[in-house]
């Protein structure tokens, strides 16, 4: 099996390169990722020598590139995690979010059909179905109703891989996973964002009154669902990955204080981002009962594990929040 996986220096995508190459030797693995701000080798420093394992730099919104890759390599299956996915960058900045995650998708979907893969598999997110209420979850018959410019690019991109199912046949599945966490995090989002500050007695930035409901999914279990779908999902379906895990914000914000033991006093809330979100929830039924997934961590299993994994490399999150690594980078690269 020879698979392509874009975007696999983030955070999710690289936590699922290590997943495949080790656990598919047999498996050829080329990880395609342009290299924004976001993407970071160093998350993989520890599969980059493995046999069955190819990184190229390339933007997947690049029609020429793409499909000279595409012909040269004969993917079976591409799996799509190359994306704009900060919500607060969407705000100032939508059109690099409506390029990637849009016209990128397009030209992988083109490529992809011209050269008939096993399987397409695109990385979506929960927030294409918007807000919900105080009861209720997200299903995968949930009306799309995306709130930000990136939930919008990320719902056009859904659409798109939908139609090239009903209009070329094309082999595809949707997942739709609630907000991960766990190693490797870029430290803008929340739960890094968090460990930093409070081990550095920073203030802790809270939107609004903090009580918005995410449910956090251990990046692990994450991996494990892609996996499940790329095997056995029904081409054309739709599956959402989320663990029951629902928490405020502030709650979650509590439980690191409280497990790096800091004072609550850090917490300084922070007027709340427009068009916020209040609460999502994901119903993975369908996931559960027809492909068998099940999560192996619990909240606070997950988080404690996380906390760990942030205090034993800090290396890693120094070296990004001070920017050498980009510095590095751009020495191997060229400029972002
Ligand atoms: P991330 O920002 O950490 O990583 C995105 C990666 O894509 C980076 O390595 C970046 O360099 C690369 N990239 C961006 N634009 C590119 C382009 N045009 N061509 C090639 N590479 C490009 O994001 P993440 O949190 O790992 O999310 C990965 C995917 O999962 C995204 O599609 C996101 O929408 C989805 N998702 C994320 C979450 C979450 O909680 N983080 C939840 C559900 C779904």
């Amino acid at each position: 099996m020879n698979i392509l996986i874009t975007g696999g220096a983030g955070f999710i995508g690289s936590n699922f390169v290590r997943y495949m190459v080790n656990k598919y030797p047999n498996y050829q693995i080329t990880n395609l990722d342009a290299l924004t701000y976001a993407g970071n080798l160093e998350n993989l420093k520890d599969v980059e020598d493995s046999s069955n394992y190819e990184f190229v730099r390339g933007d997947i919104a690049d029609r020429d590139f793409i499909q000279n890759l595409f012909e040269s390599k004969e993917f079976d299956y591409v799996i799509n995690f190359a994306a704009e996915s900060h919500v607060d960058r969407s705000i100032t900045h939508p059109d690099v979010f409506i390029k990637a995650n849009i016209q990128g998708t397009q030209v992988l979907l083109d490529a992809a059909k011209s050269i008939n893969v096993k399987k397409y598999l695109q990385i979506s997110t929960d927030e294409v179905y918007g807000t919900l209420g105080e009861t209720g979850y997200f299903t995968e018959e949930t009306p799309l109703a995306p709130n930000s410019p990136y939930s919008a690019s990320k719902a056009g991109a859904d659409l798109l891989v939908r139609a090239y199912h009903e209009t070329y046949n094309l082999p595809v599945n949707i997942t739709r996973c609630s907000n991960n966490y766990g190693p490797y995090h870029f430290p803008e989002k929340l739960i890094p964002l968090i460990i930093i500050n409070a081990l550095a007695d920073k203030d802790l930035p809270v939107y609004g009154d903090g009580l918005n409901v995410r449910d956090w999914l251990h990046v692990e279990d994450h991996c494990q669902a892609i996996d499940l779908v790329l095997h056995k999902g029904v081409n054309g379906e739709v599956y959402n990955v989320g663990g029951n895990n629902e928490r405020t914000n502030i709650d979650i914000v509590k439980t690191i204080l409280k497990q790096l033991g800091k004072p609550e006093s850090l917490i300084k809330y922070v007027t709340d981002r427009p068009g916020h979100d209040r609460r999502y929830a994901i119903d993975a039924t369908k996931l559960r009962n027809e492909l068998g997934w099940k999560p192996k961590y619990t909240f606070e299993t997950g988080i404690e594990q996380t906390i760990n994994w942030y205090l034993e490399n800090q290396d890693w999150w120094k070296n990004i929040i001070s920017g050498d690594y980009q510095e590095y980078f751009e020495s191997q690269y060229g400029k972002r």
